[in-house]
């Protein structure tokens, strides 16, 4: 099946700390968009980018904010095609998504905050990388050891404690919906 693009593409930014649920929320929007709807659709995993895109960069703030750059900078290009761009990255500085917002254009830019508490995110453990970071371990963890910057005034959040991830998927879609950016399903 040939992936239609859209009009006016755009970017889904799932932000969020690391097992809050971006990877599950980005492969169950695709799931959708693509999968059943036949759009044009690209995931930009921050695990899968850093093993390609952003090989060799590390967890300094001067090396996470080059990662998210690069990953705006694909989502601008793609998105003047008409592809939807959906971001998976815990992407912690405000001021760097807010960058990826102007390089993208606001018009096109969906910011998801991706919402579990620390505590729910360190039980799920999805990777066993906070038991690292809170023994130390693992330096510069974003929620233990270095900061995140959660979204000031995101176009939707989901809060997946409390949601399961049809709920979450359902009230991102929703949102696109009635921002003009997918056409009612
Ligand atoms: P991240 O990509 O943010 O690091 P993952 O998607 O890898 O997080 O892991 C999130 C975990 O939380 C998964 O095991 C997923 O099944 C679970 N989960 C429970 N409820 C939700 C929800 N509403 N949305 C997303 N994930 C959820």
């Amino acid at each position: 099946m040939e992936a239609k693009t859209l009009k006016k593409g755009f970017t889904i930014w799932l932000t969020g700390l690391s097992g809050a649920g971006k990877s599950t929320i980005a492969q169950a929007l695709y799931e959708e968009l693509h999968n059943h709807r036949g759009l044009a659709v690209e995931v930009w995993d921050g695990d899968v980018v850093r093993t390609h895109l952003s090989k060799g960069l590390g967890f300094s703030k001067e090396d996470r904010d080059t990662n998210i750059r690069r990953i705006g900078f694909v989502c601008a290009k793609l998105s003047q095609y008409g592809v939807i761009n959906i971001a998976a990255a815990i992407s912690p500085y405000r001021e760097v998504r807010d960058e990826c917002r102007s390089m993208i254009g606001p018009d096109r830019f969906v910011e998801v905050y991706v919402n579990a508490p620390l505590e729910t995110a360190i039980e799920r453990d999805v990777k066993g990388l906070y038991a690292k970071a809170l023994s130390g371990e693992i330096p510069n963890f974003t929620g233990i050891s270095d900061p995140y910057e959660p979204p000031l005034s995101p176009e939707v959040e989901v809060r997946t404690d409390l949601e399961t991830v049809e709920e979450s998927v359902g009230k991102i879609i929703a949102y696109c919906e009635s921002a003009g950016l997918l056409p009612a399903s």
